[in-house]
């Protein structure tokens, strides 16, 4: 393909420095021709919704669970990524801020799982992570 490359996320996933972009073929594992055949899930970055919204609003991804104010930060799309241990505000009454856990089983950031669609937050809440699509996914 002739387009530049995307604008992706520059990570150190296990600390190497590693870059990974969107879109097919990401980590070299295939994808190629549009179609379902996607690696992994969407991931997820600060402010990515959720499936629980209460009076209008939606339940949201609050704090990534990176630390945000050192100089590594995880960005997709100019967003910090969010990694296990991210916080989600639910506007459900009795969820409030609960942790989110990951479904990721390969991808680390800053030594926790990378969140992403599908990734579910702790009880009472429950809600599912429903990001926008990037066109990155990680699994
Ligand atoms: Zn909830």
């Amino acid at each position: 393909m002739a387009h530049p490359r995307p604008v992706g996320i520059e990570t150190g996933i296990e600390g190497t420095g590693t870059e990974v972009y969107g879109g097919s073929g990401s980590s070299g594992m295939g994808g190629g021709a549009a179609g379902p055949g996607k690696i992994g899930n969407r991931i997820a970055c600060l402010g990515d919704e959720s499936t629980h919204n209460y009076r209008g609003k939606k339940g949201y991804i609050f704090t990534t669970g990176t630390d945000i104010y050192g100089n590594d930060t995880c960005i997709a799309e100019g967003l910090p990524v969010a990694i296990e241990g991210a916080l989600h505000n639910c506007p459900v009454p009795g969820h409030g801020i609960q942790k989110i856990n990951a479904i990721t089983i390969k991808s680390y950031y800053q030594g926790k799982l990378i969140l992403t669609e599908g990734a579910v937050v702790d009880a009472p809440c429950g809600a599912v992570i429903k990001p926008q699509n990037r066109k990155i996914y990680v699994e």
